[in-house]
């Protein structure tokens, strides 16, 4: 075995076990061998003794969006890689391959600047952006992919590519959208918006209104300009003490709201949501832009989730009516239910074509479950009956960064992208990494 500059583990090593712990529980890797890389000459190393050995190369950066385990091959841990340089003049980000968003937003904040992030300050910025990034900007300015003009990619020959739209064109394009299967990337650099502050926060409902709240939610939502991003969330809490008590053991229908204009012009526009009148919390306000992880509050805390997620056409009262009696207060399922609205600028090309779809998707609808020892049966039941009554509002589209472990199988891979997209995506796979080395992920096989 080569150098590493990183501390690397074996199973058995002190450390061993920190450095393969990720948020989500439910993939619980164990790699023969875990590079903790502090540069790219560690990932070059991981990825040759990988390549002598006929192992796959599996990456692990904050493990918000695992697929399968990485078990006997090589775990890359990038979170040493996190740099961060903000250029104001040029509105651009330069980071590390293992930073998260929290680590970026007070390097651009400063300068009236926002990256196009996610609901979670605490998810990496690789695999996000790769993915394609769904954020509280999107419909404002479209997937955080788009804006990408550099990826700095350890391919599976062990080369550090420059990868840009003049250097290296179907690299480039592959990448932006088929996240971490064409390799390791080391560095990212992509464009920043002229954004400092927003309106936003979220509206807090009890069981009760739940019907009445989803229902003007989707009459709602197709009237607001694009400068607003929401979602719903609708999940029942846990009756344990590490639960505010306002939220302890109920039932809530949680509406974000995300709105780059004035808060005057915010306050009016949200006006029917508030004024349904039932909320048991108000978060709505004027907040500084790094502030945008409060509006979701997603969770911080390790868990075992299996999620999985579908995209659609319409969010109209028969699709409401259908989730609410799948996953509504009276329902006993053990579905956690999220549904953010894309459109606007989404649904337009990139400047720089990307493979990113799910262009096409009105709203995601996300599942989630908590994974009870010995019900996971009944769990993978209640996500493929939602698919399945679902299937009118469904585009029979997904959107590839909100796979969950459910998504896994690569015939539900092939849903995040238009077919002529996949049969071009698998084909450079097949240029890139004909052995499928990067396949420990939402995984995209080459082209026979
Ligand atoms: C609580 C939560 C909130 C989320 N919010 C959003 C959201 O608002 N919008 C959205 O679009 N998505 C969201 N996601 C999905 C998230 O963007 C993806 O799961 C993303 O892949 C997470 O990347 P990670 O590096 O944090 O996680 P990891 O599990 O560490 O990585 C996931 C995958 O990303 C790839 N990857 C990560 N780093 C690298 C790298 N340096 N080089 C190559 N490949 C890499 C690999 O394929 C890896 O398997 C959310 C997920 C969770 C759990």
């Amino acid at each position: 075995m080569g150098s590493f500059s990183g501390p690397v583990f074996r199973p058995g090593d002190d450390g061993y076990d920190a450095e393969r712990a990720g948020y989500n529980l439910t993939v619980d890797h164990r790699p023969e061998l875990i590079v903790g890389a502090t540069g790219p000459e560690d990932v070059i190393g991981a990825v040759n003794y990988a390549s002598a050995r006929g192992l796959a190369v599996a990456v692990l950066t904050t493990g918000h969006g695992p697929a399968v385990p990485a078990d006997g091959q090589v775990l890359i841990n990038t979170r040493r890689m996190n740099d961060v340089q903000v250029d104001p003049a040029t509105r651009t980000a330069r980071v590390g391959g293992g930073t998260c968003w929290q680590r970026v937003l007070p390097h651009t904040v400063p300068h009236g600047l926002a990256p196009l992030n996610g609901s979670s300050p605490h998810v990496g910025v690789v695999g996000y952006t790769l993915g394609g990034g769904v954020g509280p900007l999107g419909r404002s300015y479209g997937f955080a992919a788009d804006r990408v003009r550099r990826v700095d990619l350890v391919t599976a020959d062990g080369r550090l590519r420059q990868v840009t739209a003049e250097r290296e064109p179907e690299l480039f394009w592959a990448v932006r959208g088929g996240k971490g299967n064409f390799g390791v990337v080391v560095g990212l650099e992509f464009g920043l918006v002229p954004v400092a502050r927003l309106y936003g926060g979220g509206l807090f409902f009890p069981a009760e209104t739940t019907a009445d709240v989803l229902h003007a939610f989707s009459r709602w939502a197709p009237t607001v300009p694009e400068e607003m991003s929401s979602s719903v969330l609708m999940m029942r809490f846990p009756p344990i003490p590490e639960i505010p008590e306002l939220f302890r053991g109920r039932y809530v229908t949680h509406v974000r709201l995300a709105y780059t204009g004035t808060a005057e012009e915010g306050e009016r526009l949200v006006k029917p949501l508030r004024d349904l009148g039932s909320q048991f919390l108000d978060t709505l306000g004027e907040m500084p832009y790094d502030q945008v992880g409060t509006i979701y509050n997603d969770p911080t805390e390790p868990t075992p989730a299996y999620d999985s997620n579908l995209s659609l056409h319409t969010l109209d009262a028969g699709a409401v009516d259908t989730i609410l009696s799948l996953a509504g207060p009276d329902a006993g399922s053990p579905l956690i239910i999220e549904m953010r609205q894309l459109g606007g600028a989404y649904t337009r090309p990139a400047a720089v074509p990307s493979a990113v779809g799910g262009r096409d998707t009105a709203f995601t609808l996300f599942a989630a479950c908590v994974l009870e020892p010995g019900l996971e049966d009944m769990t993978r039941r209640a996500h493929e009956q939602l698919h399945d009554k679902m299937r009118p509002w469904a585009t029979g589209g997904t959107v590839y960064n909100f796979s969950g472990v459910g998504d896994a199988d690569p015939e539900r891979v092939r849903l995040a992208f238009t077919p002529a997209d996949y049969a071009r995506l698998a084909k450079a796979k097949a240029t890139y990494d004909p052995a499928n080395m990067f396949r420990i992920n939402f995984n995209i096989p080459p082209a026979p």
